[in-house]
């Protein structure tokens, strides 16, 4: 049994008599284990998160049916994220079911079987409601289930691997967190400071919103190594900060809706968070006589839904900037060639469907909107796991990443296009 184990339950005679306990006990509960004294050839099934960006409240285990709901931590009100690891289920088929809401995105949970190296959708046949059924391989000896396909501090590092010996690519750090982690702040392109143009991308304002990474990391290496992002390398300098909450990613909190705001409604005032107080600072700051093309934060929509299966930008109040965010959009609709297709007319303006915050501006979006070095400030949304019919994927999603790039060049660079 596990140091960590936290709770064991013998089910059977005791069962009846326990539950009422349990009831009350298991909301703590982050690893459970049962023991089927009926078949003692069966190993005990393991369901925990004690691992980075695990996230699952275990409520019973009985036979093959595992109960359980995500862990909300510190989130005002509901949301979808978690993310566990199953071991001692080599060979069985298991039943997840949902203890409170629903859960399981648009394809089903995301499986990897290889300890969270590769992943893919279990696909919506597995799903029943709020109830998903996973067939483990006999050679799993562990597996990782998740809403999402994960991407965390331990997949950027890879990708910085890839790329440690490129002269276009810096890594500093933008500041350190409450719990002591190194927040990136990576520049690529152009780094002598000479290049008339910036372009600062932010993700994981909300820690849950993995997918819209794997998009990052594609606009990333396009930059790099790509021949859509030859110019942009040599022309424009990047300032990237793949984890804007980098505890929260790593801890598997849901992060939208942290009490009592999250990271991207802490523009206002005087922020609460140190990466948003030092990315206000790079911008006004460190960059604040430098013309900045594009500020663009990478999010995550909701779970499901019609606004939420379709790429978009996200509009401010700001005519003159919104006219820009549409003018890039007409560009990238144009130009991209991956999978994952946008259409301008999927952007959501200012006042409508959820997008009408009042008040001064709280987002990375609004504020970058009207700072004065900032032509183009806005926000993305790219869905998590199905863009129209297409399903996501890591690499589709990167594709997408490639497909930013070449609207921004098209947009960007005086030597090929006008500027938008
Ligand atoms: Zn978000």
């Amino acid at each position: 049994m596990g140091q960590q184990t936290i709770a064991m339950l013998r089910f059977g005679v005791i069962w009846s008599s326990l539950a009422g306990v349990l009831a009350v006990a298991l909301p703590v509960v982050t690893q459970a284990v049962a023991d089927e004294p009926s078949s003692a050839a069966k190993e005990s099934i393991l369901v925990d998160a004690n691992f980075p960006s695990g996230n699952v409240m275990v409520d019973a285990i009985v036979g093959d049916t595992v109960t359980l709901h995500q862990d909300l931590r510190d989130t005002a009100g509901d949301w979808f994220y978690w993310h566990f690891r199953v071991r001692g289920a080599a060979g069985r088929t298991l039943r997840f079911c949902f203890r409170d809401s629903n859960p399981i995105g648009t394809r089903g949970p995301a499986a990897s079987f290889d300890g969270g190296l590769t992943w893919s959708w279990l696909g919506t046949n597995a799903v029943k409601g709020k109830t998903f059924t996973c067939a483990f391989p006999a050679a799993s000896s562990e597996a990782r289930l998740c809403f999402g396909i994960p991407y965390l501090e331990s997949n950027l590092k890879g990708f910085l691997k890839r790329h440690q010996r490129d002269p276009r690519l810096k890594v500093e750090t933008l500041c350190k967190t409450p719990k002591g982690r190194r927040v990136e702040l990576l520049r690529l392109g152009r780094l002598d400071g000479k290049a008339k143009e910036c372009v600062v991308l932010t993700c994981r304002h909300h820690a849950c919103e993995m997918m819209a990474s794997y998009s990052l990391e594609g606009i990333m290496e396009a930059v790099l190594a790509g021949d859509e992002g030859r110019g942009l390398r040599e022309q424009v300098e990047l300032f990237v900060v793949p984890f804007m909450d980098k505890d929260g990613v790593e801890e598997g909190d849901q992060g939208k809706n942290r009490k009592p705001h999250d990271h991207n409604r802490d523009y206002d005032g005087e922020s609460r968070y140190a990466s948003v107080r030092a990315v206000r600072k790079l911008i006004s700051g460190r960059l604040g006589q430098r013309q900045i093309a594009l500020a663009l934060d990478m999010h995550c929509p909701h779970i499901r839904g019609p606004r939420n299966e379709v790429i978009y930008f996200v509009g401010g109040p700001e005519e003159e900037n919104w006219a820009r965010v549409g003018a890039l959009g007409k560009v990238l609709e144009a130009v991209q060639r991956g999978p994952l297709q946008y259409r301008a007319n999927d952007n959501l303006p200012f006042g409508q469907a959820w997008n009408n915050q009042q008040g001064p501006p709280r987002s990375f979006g609004r504020w970058t909107a009207v700072q004065p070095n900032v032509r183009i400030g806005t926000t993305i949304e790219i869905p998590y796991a199905n863009v129209g019919e297409t399903t996501v994927t890591p690499e589709n999603a990167r594709a997408f990443g490639h497909d930013l790039v070449r609207a921004m060049a098209k947009c960007f660079l005086p030597a090929t296009g006008s500027a938008p």
